[in-house]
């Protein structure tokens, strides 16, 4: 079984993430200008969207990759390695992840997942 690939990004954390597959912007965090944030932009490659505090968006292929299909994001147990280690289980083949830590003090992490279409 594959597991998901992890890019981490742990300096230019401000970085805005484009989809590998598509090139949408799926994360916009330009922070240079008074733009809203649009934090939930998912293309159709997208399988998560996550923070330390929670999803932001779980799409059907992730759901049922991990067995999460019905239930509620507050519903969800993490484990003792929360959001990142919850989604470092997605089995689904050549499936990518984004880890954006932002630094000391806060070491918040945001984590964003992406697979081709064409692969179940
Ligand atoms: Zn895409």
């Amino acid at each position: 079984m594959s597991k998901i690939q992890r890019v981490e990004i742990n300096k230019n954390y401000h970085a805005s993430i484009h989809c590998p597959f598509c090139g949408q912007l799926v994360v916009k965090t330009d922070f240079e200008d008074d733009e809203e944030l649009i934090p939930v932009n998912p293309c159709p490659h997208t399988l998560f969207m996550a923070h330390d505090e929670g999803f932001e968006y779980r799409s059907d292929r992730f759901d049922v990759n991990m067995s999460l299909s019905g239930i509620e994001d507050d519903e969800i147990e993490t484990g003792d390695k929360g959001y990142d280690g919850l989604t470092d289980k997605v089995s689904i083949a050549d499936s990518i992840k984004f880890a954006s830590y932002v630094g000391a003090p806060s070491f918040f992490g945001s984590y964003v997942g992406f697979a081709p279409l064409d692969i179940k």
